[in-house]
């Protein structure tokens, strides 16, 4: 036992309201309460064992009344052990909470005695066996001449579940985790504003690019970016247009690859109402739109001839005509172009227009693929991981080493662009607050899901992939279905450390399922 002031713990009430609010630190308290209450019902059995059931049952009032917390006066007592019967009423004065919370917050309008109550519950509980819970039916705090407080067993009270519910495990900590979340969120969201937040790494090939890509930012000139599929392009010409001048206007990218070859003209330069079939109202081109900002052409290698020569036309004029107009635009816009094939080889072979190659080819950036940045490989995984926890509202716990070491040994023919799509399922596959494995990360239809247990309970082979590793280790070991199933929920539960929660996750089963299991895995024990 310890003595603490009241003061002490008035002081600690206080501070708990104003920190988590006053129905978190009401639930707090009604579990403090009830959690003193359960050890001296314990202390009641043992010290009156020969005793009545009211004297033995006594001892818990006459316990709160010498800790100083409250005097009780039983005002009604009937208990039938057998037919789980209790109703109990009794009158409290000079409380404790009464005194303290009032004196801190003024006059309340609903009972503030939780600890009290939640000390009440928690011993006549235990001191019988069964949950029974009390209500504070009055409260000097509301201007009562005492408190009153009425105990029944849970089942009897008509809103008995809710009155169990405040003293169920708190969300509190969940609340907490949650919240913390969000501002993680928050604060990734807000970290890939920068500027050249997207462009990570310091590998030297890589870090060339980026310093040419910097020079030519403040000024006008049109840039060719080269590299292949998947080097991250889009996000050089977009940190290009940040750093720009013109940030602060539109930044406009056209993949002219995507778009149908009888589009490209309107789409990149617009049409005049009637300027072809379809053609129902006159719309500005992306040229237009991307004025007095930046505008991106990817895959310029794929543009048709006949918009070849417009664009040559474009940027020699500083004017764009809509199809079916009969005067031109003026635009002003910066042109970023981009390919993946060589423009110099398409020139040769007819298919690219040698003066629209030189005009684009002022002042080329190529970047350069992963496998010839390996060193960057960590790096760029984690802040797409950062990125993808964001985008998921889920956090995880970074990269095991083993999943580290196979990013880094990998061949990366998609580039940045397979690495990003690599960790996005990583982080989508792996359970919250789990490190992201080589599992998550690489797609093995033998590894990754031979098994799933199916609804019956019992383990399933999956549609793809090929079970008989496992069969051959299930023989080896001599488990049974049920054994199997055994070690795997073990295996879960331990290596989510007892989070079942997370083990359920692990094991693809909602948590009542996983609870069912585990109760029937604890009876198998036990015969
Ligand atoms: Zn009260």
């Amino acid at each position: 036992m310890l003595l603490v002031h009241v003061a002490a713990l008035g002081s600690l009430r206080r501070e708990l309201v104003q920190t988590i609010g006053r129905d978190a630190t009401r639930r707090v308290l009604l579990r403090a309460g009830f959690a003193a209450g359960e050890r001296d019902a314990t202390l009641a059995r043992q010290v009156r064992s020969e005793a009545g059931l009211f004297e033995m049952f006594a001892v818990g009032p006459q316990l709160h009344m010498l800790e100083g917390a409250v005097q009780v006066t039983p005002e009604h007592f009937e208990a039938d052990p057998q037919r789980r019967h209790y109703f109990g009423v009794y009158r409290w004065d000079h409380s404790w909470e009464v005194a303290t919370h009032v004196r801190d917050f003024g006059p309340q309008s609903e009972p503030v005695c939780w600890m009290l109550l939640g000390y009440a519950s928690g011993y006549t509980s235990a001191f019988f066996g069964w949950p029974i819970l009390y209500k504070e039916v009055a409260c000097e705090a509301c201007g009562a001449p005492c408190c009153r407080i009425e105990g029944r067993p849970q089942h009897a009270w008509p809103d008995g579940d809710a009155l169990a519910a405040d003293y169920a495990a708190d969300s509190l900590i969940v609340r907490l985790e949650d919240l913390q979340q969000q501002v993680e969120t928050l604060r990734s969201t807000l970290e890939t504003g920068d500027e050249l937040g997207e462009l990570v790494g310091r590998s030297r090939t890589f870090t060339a690019a980026v310093d040419l890509l910097c020079k030519a930012a403040a000024t006008q000139v049109t840039v060719l970016l080269t590299g292949e599929t998947g080097v991250g392009k889009e996000r050089f010409a977009r940190a290009l247009h940040a750093m720009s001048a013109r940030a602060d206007k539109p930044f406009v990218a056209v993949n002219c690859a995507a778009l149908p070859g009888e589009l490209i003209e309107s789409e990149l330069f617009g049409a005049e109402r009637g300027a072809f079939t379809g053609a129902s109202s006159s719309r500005p081109g992306r040229f237009e739109r991307a004025d007095s900002g930046t505008l991106m052409l990817d895959e310029i290698g794929d543009l048709p001839l006949l918009a070849q020569a417009k664009l040559l036309r474009v940027l020699q004029t500083g004017e764009v005509e809509r199809l079916g107009a009969t005067t031109p635009r003026k635009v002003d816009v910066r042109l970023v172009a981009a390919t993946n094939v060589d423009l110099e080889a398409a020139v040769e072979a007819g298919r690219f227009r040698r003066d629209l190659f030189y005009r684009l080819n002022v002042y080329p950036i190529r970047i350069p693929p992963l496998r010839e940045r390996t060193e960057d490989i960590v790096a760029l995984a984690e802040h797409m991981l950062r990125k993808f926890e964001a985008l998921h509202g889920k956090r995880v716990a970074g990269f095991t080493d083993r999943a580290l070491d196979a990013l880094q040994r990998h061949p990366w023919p998609g580039n940045v662009r397979e690495l990003e799509n690599l960790v996005e399922r990583g982080v989508i596959l792996t359970g919250v607050g789990q490190p992201v494995d080589v599992e998550q990360l690489f797609p093995r239809l033998d590894a990754v899901a031979p098994v799933v247990i199916g609804a019956n309970g019992r383990l399933e082979q999956a549609a793809c992939g090929d079970a008989s590793w496992l069969f051959d280790e299930v023989k080896r070991r001599g488990l049974g279905l049920d054994a199997l199933e055994d070690v795997l929920i073990q295996e879960a539960v331990n290596r989510a450390k007892g989070n079942l929660s997370a083990a359920a996750r692990a094991l693809g089963l909602s948590r009542p399922q996983l609870s069912y299991r585990l109760n029937r895995l604890r009876e198998r024990a036990k015969a």
